[in-house]
């Protein structure tokens, strides 16, 4: 069977194109997205390049519609070998820490880190049927502890948990061969990074895809950019 693949947030931006080249090393891929018809839409596009994807509704603060993924997973394939937590807000953009709603606050850390929680293990399951299980968090250097500065509270926090929810997983998961690891994309040319970002979505995509598909003896529970290793 070929290589079933889950990205969140892959109706526009990073997820998309990371669809895009997982799909077309052949694997078969779920674009998953909160808003059904544009997630349609960007599917449809994919596959009529000829290549193995369909749309998925799931919206990751969503438990139910989390599910119904894996259950639709479970019944088509049995099993899920890729998984990318790619869907995030950034929602306190230029906002100071003293400012911040809570709520503001809580809807980042819902989406960008419980998240990807909720998902991942919800899909462990199915991801420990796999022969070459791979989750791969998609982060941000934002997160990094040795270069924590002032503003976006929330989005950093969120990136900052990410990295460890990757370092604990990866260590639980050790025996088990699946491997988990936190890629930053650099700041790339999408909705979020804004059009000065000195990156494509293919280039912000590459790390991501190389987490995605690493060889049985390549490295698990750590943050990457491009391949390299960053400090936490
Ligand atoms: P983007 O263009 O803003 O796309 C974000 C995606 O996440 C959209 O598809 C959005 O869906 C989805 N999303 C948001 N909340 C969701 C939810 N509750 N459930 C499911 N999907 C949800 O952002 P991007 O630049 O492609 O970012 C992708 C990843 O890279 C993120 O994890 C981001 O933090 C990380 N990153 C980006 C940069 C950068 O410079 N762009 C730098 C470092 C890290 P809707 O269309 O429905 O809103």
């Amino acid at each position: 069977m070929e290589t079933i693949v889950l990205v969140t947030g892959a109706n526009r931006g990073i997820g998309l194109e990371v669809g895009r080249q997982l799909a077309e090393q052949g694997a078969l891929v779920l674009l998953s997205g909160r808003n059904l018809e544009a997630t349609n839409l960007a599917a449809a596009a994919i596959a009529k390049e000829g290549y193995l994807v369909e749309a998925l509704q799931l919206d990751v603060t969503q438990p139910k519609q989390i599910d119904l993924a894996a259950s639709e997973l479970e019944t088509r394939f049995g099993k899920l070998d890729i998984l990318v937590n790619n869907a995030a807000v950034y929602l306190d953009e230029g906002s100071s820490i003293f400012e911040v709603s809570s709520g503001t606050f809580q809807d980042t850390l819902a989406t960008n880190l419980v998240g990807p929680l909720i998902l991942t293990r919800r899909m462990l399951p199915l991801l420990k049927r796999s022969q070459a299980g791979r989750i791969v968090n998609v982060s941000s250097g934002m997160g990094a502890l040795h270069d924590m500065r002032g503003r976006e509270a929330a989005y950093r926090v969120s990136k900052t948990g990410l990295n460890a929810l990757t370092r604990i997983m990866a260590s639980e998961l050790q025996a088990s061969g699946i491997k988990v690891n936190a890629i930053c994309p650099g700041w790339v040319r999408t909705d979020m990074g804004g059009s000065n970002a000195p990156r494509n979505v293919v280039q912000g995509a590459l790390g991501i895809v190389w987490a995605a598909t690493l060889p049985a003896d390549g490295p698990t529970g750590g943050f990457f950019r491009d391949g390299e290793a960053l400090d936490w």
